[in-house]
């Protein structure tokens, strides 16, 4: 009898014991509750309107300039522990204070491009190109970007060597970046995220441009780039990807082919789990717009994908919060949230700002104002006497 209780009491004891080394063996499969909030923000189509100053009016404006979104990074930054920023292109053309430095062909050789000395100061993680960086020609725009603080990327623009098709598939441009993100977890510990970045532009920017690509680069599609892009990113251990595209939620008009070249197309590459765009001077997420197919602006989703996009002329921040959950040593997004901020409110049909332009910025930017003026005054004149 005490043998069969001994029997039982082991028995129960082994039994006991398994279950408990099968829970905890459960625990640390499903792994962990190691979660990070991460924010990355968005600048686009800034088009060198650095200033809250309306060069037709002549007059100080609340509506745009990069001074005001200045003020809203700096904020963004200061609300959130782990931060990203980054700008989705068309930076170097536009306000006439673009037109003035471009004017001055060595200006490069003797000082930094004013949009690059104001987005200096804010700390960008990366960019990637906007249409209209090829406006001036590639030696200008190469010089230029020398004076960014970041990094460039660029992954459909490749070198066009038709002569010889084994080597028309060197890129440019640096594909795609990896980033060693430190970030502090929601246990305040200090932790790690890779993360990845790539950038794509609308091919039809080579018709547009035709005498700056002409024998030089070639731009291929979009999705058959990043399809091919984002499992190289994946296998070099990157744990989440963001893809920086300048280019319409839809494709551009005259283009053929069109497929592949959107927003919406680049919200189906498996892999790309974020996407800041430009180009198209919108907004995304709009409150209470709807469609189309797979868009929703409700959940500032793609096709599942978390979306921004950031408006124009610094008019907007585009915003998105990120909760990540590390499941079986991976990086999994189990949260997010897109807004795209605007600089003003509307109040009983009242503009008002949201931000005072950032002082350093205007500090910076005296120099380079004045000399617009000075320029386009002696523009109109020349203009003037030519009539
Ligand atoms: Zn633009």
């Amino acid at each position: 009898m005490k043998k069969k209780i001994l029997f039982i009491l082991s028995i129960t004891l082994i039994l006991f014991m398994h279950a408990n080394t099968i829970r905890i063996q459960a625990k640390s499969e499903i792994n962990d509750d190691t979660s990070i909030k991460l924010r990355i923000l968005e600048t686009t189509d800034i088009h060198s309107y650095l200033l809250n100053y309306d060069y037709e009016k002549k007059k100080k404006t609340i509506e745009y300039g990069y001074n005001r979104v200045a003020s809203l990074i700096q904020q963004a930054k200061k609300e959130h522990r782990n931060t990203l920023l980054f700008d989705v292109g068309d930076v170097i053309k536009g306000s006439p204070i673009a037109e003035y430095v471009a004017s001055s062909p060595m200006f490069y050789s003797s000082d930094i491009h004013p949009a690059y000395k104001s987005m200096n100061v804010l700390g960008y993680d990366a960019a990637t190109f906007g249409n209209h960086e090829f406006n001036y020609g590639l030696d200008f725009l190469i010089n230029t970007i020398k004076g960014a603080d970041f990094p460039y990327t660029n992954a459909n623009i490749y070198v066009d060597d038709r002569n010889d098709y084994e080597q028309d598939d060197i890129h440019f441009f640096q594909p795609y970046l990896l980033i060693d993100k430190e970030v502090i977890n929601e246990k305040g510990e200090m932790d790690n995220v890779k993360v990845g970045v790539i950038g794509l532009i609308t091919p039809i920017t080579q018709q547009w441009d035709k005498a700056h690509f002409d024998n030089k680069l070639i731009i291929k599609n979009m999705r058959k780039t990043a399809e091919e892009i984002v499992p190289k990113m994946k296998k070099e251990g990157a744990d989440i990807i963001i893809a920086l595209v300048h280019a319409g939620l839809e494709s551009d008009q005259g283009y053929r082919p069109k497929s592949g070249n959107n927003v919406r197309d680049i919200s189906k590459v498996e892999g790309i789990d974020v996407i800041l765009y430009g180009h198209s001077h919108g907004i995304f997420p709009v409150k209470g717009a709807k469609g189309p197919k797979g868009v929703n602006h409700e959940k500032g989703l793609i096709n599942g994908k978390p979306t921004v996009q950031a408006g124009n002329w610094g008019n907007h921040l585009g915003i998105i919060d990120l909760t990540l959950q590390k499941k079986k040593e991976k990086w999994i997004i189990t949260k997010s949230k897109s807004t795209a901020k605007p600089i003003i409110r509307i109040i009983k049909k009242k503009k008002i700002p949201i931000v005072s332009p950032m002082p350093e910025m205007e500090y910076i930017l005296s120099r380079y104002h004045e000399e617009t003026l000075e320029y386009m005054k002696s523009k109109s004149l020349l203009n003037h006497l030519e009539e």
